[in-house]
């Protein structure tokens, strides 16, 4: 390994946000790698996975997964390829699914690898469609919502990663889908290119008609990704059973108090009774990890058919991460975020 090659850059995180993430939650650095031991491999980072919910593990509150760690690499899923090993299955040149973060190398052990083979036409769509929020809308969509024909389909961020897989998966179960997304184009994209039926802006000043003119037999699933306005928008919507798989609240990450307003919850959990809807969280690797082969099964057909639309939003630099993540939140990007980090 040469002189350059012993340097490792990394994004630490430098202290949690009170509110909005700023780019001054991050150091970034450079470090020596380790020298590797028996059973070891060096990782080398191609594309860092950008993903909503590391906005959560940026704080120290109570939540699914220990927050991530101040003065450590942020964490992250990445794409890698072996650079070195001394691990007895791994190859120098392997492709690999790990969760090494933001940073250029990694040393593993292999424990927290998944191996991607070496004929992939498309590496970081393991962070995306084949992914975790690939994984994450066909759970929550086929078990959660359980979608008939016919029915009437809403999903926001509708053309991120988790949206646009949710609502083309929908499409294929015969239900109208109608998509929120911020602006024009996206909105466009959604019905023009994935298929959807209708799309409402939720930047709009008149959404909350807009959404209620496109629903007009009302709405039998909410695929709830974004919460706020949004879900405010959609619940007086909601027909008799209709099913809300709560999947994200994207809207909210950054909030610490609640809003003004006097308390809905009581004229919220009447609705839910006398309309017997059925609102269910989920976490994806908790509540069906054991089921990511029969998701891969199902939906690499579809891509291989060209039946499904994927769209990536990759940002060229290890550099551009922390600004990458922020417009992620804000609606910025445009398909799923993956920063590609050059050799
Ligand atoms: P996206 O790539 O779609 O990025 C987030 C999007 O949210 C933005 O692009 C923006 O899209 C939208 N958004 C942000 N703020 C608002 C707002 N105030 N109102 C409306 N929309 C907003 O994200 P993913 O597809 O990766 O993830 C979607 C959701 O799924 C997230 O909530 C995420 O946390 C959740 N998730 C949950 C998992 C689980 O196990 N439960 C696993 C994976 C993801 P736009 O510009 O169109 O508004």
């Amino acid at each position: 390994m040469s002189k350059q090659q012993t340097q490792n850059h990394a994004w630490l995180l430098a202290s949690r946000p009170t509110g909005e993430p700023t780019k001054e939650n991050f150091r970034f650095v450079e470090q020596v790698i380790p020298e590797l031991n028996e059973g070891e491999v060096l990782l080398r980072t191609v594309y860092l996975s950008l993903d909503p919910y590391m906005r959560g593990r940026m704080d120290d509150g109570e939540s699914y997964a220990p927050p991530a760690e101040l003065d450590k690499p942020m964490v992250g899923g990445t794409v890698c390829q072996v650079a070195a090993s001394k691990h007895a299955d791994y190859q120098q040149g392997d492709w690999v699914l790990g969760q090494s973060g933001w940073q250029q190398y990694a040393v593993s052990d292999g424990s927290d690898l998944v191996k991607l083979g070496n004929d992939l036409p498309h590496p970081s769509w393991a962070l995306g469609i084949l992914g975790m929020p690939g994984f994450t809308a066909y759970m929550g969509l086929m078990n959660i919502g359980q979608p008939k024909e016919g029915e009437t389909l809403v999903v926001a961020a509708a053309t991120g990663p988790v949206g646009a897989t949710v609502g083309q998966l929908g499409k294929m179960k015969g239900c109208r889908v109608v998509g929120v997304a911020g602006g024009e184009e996206k909105c466009r994209y959604a019905i023009e290119t994935l298929g959807f039926d209708a799309c409402v802006d939720h930047h709009s000043s008149d959404f909350a008609g807009q959404l209620a003119a496109a629903c007009s037999a009302g709405i039998d699933i909410y695929y709830e990704n974004v919460g706020g306005k949004v879900f405010d928008a959609v619940f007086p919507l909601l027909n008799t059973a209709a099913r809300v798989p709560v999947c994200g609240l994207v809207s909210g990450y950054s909030s610490r108090d609640l809003p003004d307003g006097p308390d809905r919850t009581p004229m919220i959990m009447a609705a839910i009774l006398k309309r017997r809807i059925r609102v269910q969280g989920f976490i994806i690797f908790q509540d069906y990890g054991d089921r990511y082969p029969e998701f891969l099964s199902a939906m690499k057909p579809l891509i291989e058919d060209k039946k499904i639309h994927y769209r990536e939003h990759v940002i060229e630099g290890l550099e551009n991460a922390p600004q990458a993540f922020i417009d992620m939140l804000n609606g910025k990007n445009f398909g799923k975020t993956v920063i590609k980090v050059p050799e």
